[in-house]
């Protein structure tokens, strides 16, 4: 039930546009690669709030008679990530309850690390709970909170929590963007035709011709209503731990975020990086597509070793597809790469990949370029450092004991996946490159967790993931 923790997500919000299911839509479909499990939207009408929520990809949970069950001029829009074990649909956001000052939907991406704590003692007073995810334990705790209006009820459920949250609450007449304090989630303000945009990232503003105005800064709680928008502080931010991971694997090359930075430019420096670091002789260099193609360009306009395209990805492989049994099964990576032969054949191969996390992926591959393609030489280059901590803050890493890099040498990785060398981006070289590196969380390279786990969670976490 681990995975029931996680929550990665892609969230979209508009306030002010007649047709902001429709917007929501759309710009949920530029987030499809930050969950794929489950899509769902909440509108409101300034009246009522109405929901549409549906298990699979955005295309697939939303058609026009559903959108067209979604009216009014305000709507949040959430994709669910997909990990095992909770691909129910009670579990798909936004969460809708009512309470005693009105209706509430909320969307969140992150992860709460005390939410099991809150939900006990939420429990104990009589909160019944149908979900396993964190954002209904922040309706409750909304609604269970103490204060005179709603705005006090939210500072005060937000200061019980505690982990990672880039969130946006709507209600009848307002939405609600918020950022948890260390700001581990990007989440970005924009503006269409008068109307207000907040979305995980900025490709989906480009897709409905947004424009960019600004980030929801860490801490800040963001409402925007009748009278325009309104800043609240729910604490200052002492210290800030942007997700380092959102530029290695997480986020859209054509994303700007943390404050307007390029995830392409970032990966494409990565490689560059990673070619003054390790450097060996080759013909050619070539991506893991896709997430490893800035990273490996950047790489080979440093080292002047050509670059191309040696896999080939097949981008329709999605979730629906079924393996056949018995003797034709088993596909694994196969089914999303192949090589190009007659690029590869008899070559010294540099081959650029985002990141290792179990290694089984790594291994295919290079058995893949040397079987499959006919390479000479494999020479495995990852654009980050080996990936040691699990994330509890909302990436989707497996426990301690699973991350390769946490229990074996380098050397013993690259006996492991058969390359002929194996090389990581340094810290050092990695954090040389990110602007106000000091302002991020690197602690699936170095350990080092930003935010702390409060009280018997802390063992529970460690039982978990050792
Ligand atoms: P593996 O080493 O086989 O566990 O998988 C590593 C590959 O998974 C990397 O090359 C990444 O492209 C991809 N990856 C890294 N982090 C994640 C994540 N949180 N969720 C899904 N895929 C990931």
């Amino acid at each position: 039930m681990i995975h029931d923790i996680h929550e990665e997500c892609g969230i979209f919000g508009v306030y002010g546009h007649p047709e902001a299911a429709n917007l929501t839509y759309l710009g949920l479909y530029a987030l499809q690669h930050r969950g794929q499990e489950g899509a769902g939207i909440c509108s409101s009408d300034g009246r009522h709030l109405f929901l549409e929520k549906s298990r699979g990809l955005v295309a697939d949970a939303f058609n026009e008679k559903r959108l067209r069950r979604l009216p009014g001029h305000i709507s949040i829009g959430h994709n669910r990530y997909s990990t095992a074990g909770s691909s129910v649909l009670r579990n798909v956001q936004p969460i809708v309850a009512k309470f005693a000052l009105g209706t509430l939907a909320v969307a969140h991406n992150g992860n709460l690390i005390n939410a099991l704590e809150i939900r006990a003692s939420l429990e104990n007073e009589g909160a019944i709970f149908q979900s396993s995810s964190d954002s209904e334990v922040m309706v409750h705790l909304i609604a269970h909170s103490k204060g005179d209006d709603f705005y006090e009820r939210v500072l005060y459920a937000l200061k019980q929590i505690s982990g990672a949250f880039s969130l946006l609450i709507l209600r009848e007449k307002e939405l609600l963007a918020i950022r948890d304090p260390y700001g581990v989630r990007p989440l970005s303000l924009g503006i269409k035709d008068g109307a207000y945009i907040v979305a995980s990232e900025t490709c989906a503003f480009d897709l409905i011709g947004a424009m960019y105005v600004r980030d929801i800064e860490p801490g800040e709680v963001l409402i925007i209503g009748e009278e325009g928008l309104r800043s609240m502080k729910l604490m200052n931010s002492y210290k800030k731990a942007f997700c380092v991971f959102e530029f290695i694997y997480f986020s859209r090359p054509d994303s700007n975020i943390f404050g307007g930075v390029s995830v392409n430019e970032m990966r494409k420096e990565f490689g560059r990086q990673l070619a003054r670091e390790s450097m060996n002789n080759a013909d050619l260099v070539i991506p893991v597509p896709d997430s490893g193609v800035p990273a490996a360009i950047g790489f080979s306009e440093e080292s002047k070793v050509p670059f191309d395209f040696g896999l080939i990805r097949n981008h329709y492989v999605g979730r629906t597809f079924i393996e056949p049994k018995h003797h034709i099964r088993h596909f694994g990576v196969k089914i999303k790469l192949n090589p190009v032969r007659k690029l590869l054949e008899g070559k010294r191969v540099i081959v650029i990949d985002d990141s290792i996390v179990r290694g089984t992926t790594s291994k295919k591959i290079v058995k893949m370029v040397k079987e499959g393609g006919g390479a000479k030489e494999v020479h495995l280059k990852i654009c980050s450092p080996p990936t040691i901590g699990p994330c509890f803050y909302g990436i989707d890493t497996p426990t301690r004991q699973e991350l390769i890099a946490s229990t074996h040498l380098v050397e013993e990785i690259r006996k492991y996946i058969t390359a002929d060398s194996l090389s990581y981006l340094s810290l050092e070289g990695l954090k040389r490159i990110i602007p106000g590196a000091h302002n991020y969380c690197t602690a699936c390279f170095d350990n080092n967790y930003p935010i702390s786990f409060p009280g018997e969670h802390l063992e529970q976490m460690q039982f978990l993931f050792r």
